[in-house]
């Protein structure tokens, strides 16, 4: 794992045996993933909101973005770069990217997770 990247903060559980997203990484449930690497996985959201739907989840359990701490700000760009390599991957010309933070804001899984949701053709 890259140092710059590292997730050894006292913030953040490994793994959390009841989260559903947890669950999907150690592979207990299964999943398609689209991608992976030492940080995080992405794979098609089970409920689309959009043509293309994908969930890019660090490895690292953090509940929600407001948990986060300075030292997993490299952490939260590899997502958002990994976000950018699926948009190419895929020859997406278009497509949002979304943390929703919070109950109110529709979030329903405290796993962090990005939204990445294209109609592009
Ligand atoms: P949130 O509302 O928390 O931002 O987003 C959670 C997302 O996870 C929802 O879009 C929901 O459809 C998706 N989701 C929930 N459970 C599963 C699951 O077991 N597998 C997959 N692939 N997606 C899930
Ligand atoms: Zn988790």
């Amino acid at each position: 794992m890259r140092e710059s990247a590292s997730v050894a903060s006292a913030n953040i559980n490994k793994t959390m045996s009841d989260c559903i997203f947890c669950k999907i990484i150690a592979k207990q449930i299964p999943s398609e993933f689209i991608y992976e690497d030492d940080l995080c996985v992405a794979f098609k959201d089970i409920n689309p909101k959009a043509k293309y739907h994908f969930l890019i989840v660090p490895k690292a359990h953090i509940p929600a973005v407001s948990d986060i701490e300075e030292s997993n700000s490299a952490l939260m760009g590899h997502l958002i770069f990994v976000a950018k390599k699926l948009g190419l991957e895929k020859n997406l010309a278009h497509y949002k990217l979304q943390f929703n933070v919070g109950r109110g804001a529709g979030q329903e899984v405290f796993h962090i997770h990005l939204h990445l949701m294209s109609d592009a053709t």
